[in-house]
Formats: structure tokens, C-alpha cells, sequence
């Protein structure tokens, strides 16, 4: 199934205030809210999805980085699961149930409990890091990743909390000068949940969690780069009592190629030629990210130029294009000669068009410097 765009779902453009996305939200939810749509499958599906687009937008985080990377970015189709895939019913109406500001019309989906003070938790994130060949950067590259994620332990039960009878707040009475002063804070005993353990069989967490190795499939664009943090929502560590789970966090880390040299999106080379081969013209083999590739060097060749391959170098995160590879240019001077090598060079010395004779019009190094990277 492919994934609509989160602000095709919501209906509105790009360049949207948050207060615009709120309003169009609001909109959608209440169209599509179950209330007004019993046992029909489809309107549940559009309050989900819109609930999904809600929760990246919403945030001006995920909303960068899904501008940057698509569903990528932010845990999206490629992943299996989407932002909002592993929401529940109750998370959308828990986390965006203060949209609708003081009469809240999802009251009713909180059994009866009130809107007031129960929270859902939401599970730790994950952190993993992965490292990538120039390769993979290059192209992008989908990886499978066992990792260790905190998961709901079976046989775990729950019973309401004792502390704040599963209102998840506590209420406190204090008599000041003023009068009595009554003040609510989060329950400490569950967390604000409003549930307890209450029974746990060995091996598993005081909040009901055990470790799980779980293999995911991690699909990574083309043209990260090192240092680069990825998310999947939904896909760290589960939350006590069937809370929101985490993020699952990516680091990026890039392995250094033993030929390729990266700078930005290109890619850089430095080739090595006899001073034989620079006089005389030849074909040599250069290691591009693709494989090996031919190219002529000219008759005549001076150290010091620079080959463009163009688009041979790393896909653009943000699909403008490729880089290309650039390939530096080295003359070789031979360190040690035998007697024969010697007297052979000794007879070319002063020959004419062996004296160096750089026209005006050639450019020298600076020059070429600047043409390729810019003044300065
Ligand atoms: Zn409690």
C-alpha cells in the first residue's frame, strides 16, 4: 500500500502555519471521529491516518525531517508500521485529545475515567547505530537490524492503582492564610497511567517490560551522511501497560572507503600516472562507486588536472541529482633509477620539449582550485 502525503491527507500545503495544520486536523477528526461513524472500518481508517500526518506535522521536528526525507524520515511506509500504524484508538485520543481545547468530545473513549489526568506512556526510545560503505550511501540501501527493544512481557497483569484509584493524579489539600489550596500532580505510584502491576512472572521489569530481540528492516535513503540521526516512530522500546512505544533512533556512520574519498555529494579520486604514460597518452582502469570504469588519459597530460565523471558520485538526500567524481591527477617522479634509467633521462634532459613551458593560457593549480570548489 503506498502512503498518502501527510499534507495531501490533511489538505493543506507545505508552507501551512501550525495553527493551519491544527485546523485542518480538528476538521478531519471530527468528520471522521467513530462516535459519529460506528463500526464503519473506512472512517476509522481516515481518523488514523489523519491522527498519523497530525502527529508528524505537529511536531516541528518530525515535520523537518519529513520535508527532508518523506516517509523516510519519520518511520514511513518503507518501514512497515508508519508513524501512526502502531497507534491506538486511545494514544490518538490521549495525545491529541487537547485539541479540541475545553469540551472535549472524546470523553466518552476514556471508559468513563475523565479526560482529566490519566496519561498514556509513552515507551523510551531505542538508539542504534549503523555504518555504511560509500556504497550504500550511494545508492541508499535497505539493512535487516536485530535489536533488543523492551516489550509488553506476557502473562503480566494489571490492576488499578491503589495510590490514585486510577484517576493518575493525586490531589492534595493544604491550609495556607488564604484558605485551603487544593493542587493535583501526577501520581507517583504509577506514573500517571493509573495502573499498577499486579502480577509479573520472573524475568520481567517492575513495569511489566522484558527484553525481546526483534529483527527490523531499516530502509536507508541515498546521501546520508555520517552523524545523521534517523527515526522510526513507533518502533522503540514498548510503553509499561500498553502505552505509546518509543522512537527507534538511527545514527549514521560512515565507513571510510580505502580508495573513494566523500566531499559533500562528490566523490574524489586521486589517480597516480607515470610520467610515461602522462607524455604518451594510455587508458586506465578508475575505482568509481559503481565499479570499475575506463578512461583516456590525453597525450600530454599535466599533473595537477582534474577529470570530471559526471553524476558519478552520491544521490542528493533531497533527489537533486547526483555529485560527481573527481579525479585528481598525480604524476609520478620515479625516487630511484638504475644506471641505464639514468643515462636514458640524462640524454632527454635537454631536449627542448622537455623543458617546462606553461602557456599563459594554461591554469595552474590555484586556478583549478578555485574553478572547482569555489573563491578562496
Ligand atoms: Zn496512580
Amino acid at each position: 500500500m503506498t502512503k498518502r502525503d501527510y499534507y495531501e491527507v490533511l489538505g493543506i500545503s507545505k508552507s501551512a502555519s501550525a495553527e493551519e495544520i491544527k485546523k485542518a486536523y480538528r476538521k478531519l477528526a471530527i468528520k471522521y471521529h467513530p462516535d459519529k461513524n460506528p463500526g464503519n472500518k473506512e472512517a476509522e481508517e481516515k481518523f488514523k491516518e489523519a491522527a498519523e500526518a497530525y502527529e508528524v506535522l505537529s511536531d516541528p521536528e518530525k515535520k523537518q525531517r519529513y520535508d527532508q526525507f518523506g516517509h523516510q524520515g519519520v518511520g514511513g511506509a518503507g518501514f512497515g508500521g508508519g508513524a501512526g500504524g502502531g497507534m491506538s484508538m486511545e494514544d490518538i485520543f490521549a495525545n491529541f485529545g487537547d485539541i479540541f481545547g475545553g469540551h472535549n468530545p472524546f470523553e466518552s473513549f476514556f471508559g468513563g475515567g475523565g479526560g482529566g489526568g490519566r496519561r498514556v506512556r509513552k515507551g523510551s526510545n531505542l538508539r542504534i547505530k549503523i555504518s555504511l560503505t560509500l556504497d550504500e550511501i550511494a545508492n541508499g540501501v535497505e539493512k535487516k537490524i536485530k535489536v533488543k527493544r523492551m516489550s509488553a512481557a506476557p502473562g503480566v497483569t494489571f490492576k488499578t492503582c491503589p495510590t490514585c484509584h486510577g484517576t493518575g493524579q493525586v490531589r492534595k489539600v493544604m491550609n495556607t492564610m488564604l484558605g485551603q489550596m487544593v493542587s493535583s500532580s501526577t501520581c507517583h505510584s504509577c506514573s500517571g497511567s493509573g495502573q499498577t502491576i499486579n502480577h509479573r512472572p520472573p524475568g520481567v521489569d517492575s513495569s511489566g517490560l522484558q527484553p525481546k530481540e526483534e529483527v527490523i528492516s531499516i530502509k536507508i535513503p541515498a546521501g546520508v551522511s555520517d552523524g545523521m540521526q534517523l527515526s522510526m516512530s513507533g518502533k522503540g522500546n514498548e510503553a509499561p501497560g500498553g502505552g505509546m512505544p518509543g522512537d527507534l533512533l538511527i545514527l549514521i556512520e560512515e565507513k571510510p572507503d580505502p580508495q573513494l574519498k566523500r566531499d559533500g555529494n562528490n566523490v574524489m579520486y586521486d589517480l597516480y600516472l607515470s610520467f610515461i604514460d602522462a607524455a604518451l597518452g594510455t587508458t586506465v582502469e578508475v575505482p568509481t562507486i559503481g565499479g570499475k570504469v575506463k578512461i583516456k588519459i590525453e597525450p600530454g597530460t599535466q599533473s595537477g588536472k582534474i577529470l570530471r565523471l559526471r553524476g558519478k558520485g552520491i544521490k542528493d538526500i533531497n533527489g537533486y541529482g547526483a555529485g560527481d567524481q573527481l579525479i585528481h591527477i598525480n604524476v609520478w617522479t620515479p625516487k630511484k633509477l638504475t644506471a641505464e634509467e639514468r643515462n636514458l633521462l640524462e640524454s632527454l634532459r635537454s631536449s627542448p620539449n622537455f623543458v617546462p613551458q606553461p602557456a599563459r593560457h594554461e591554469k595552474g593549480f590555484f586556478d583549478r582550485m578555485r574553478e572547482f570548489f569555489g573563491n578562496y
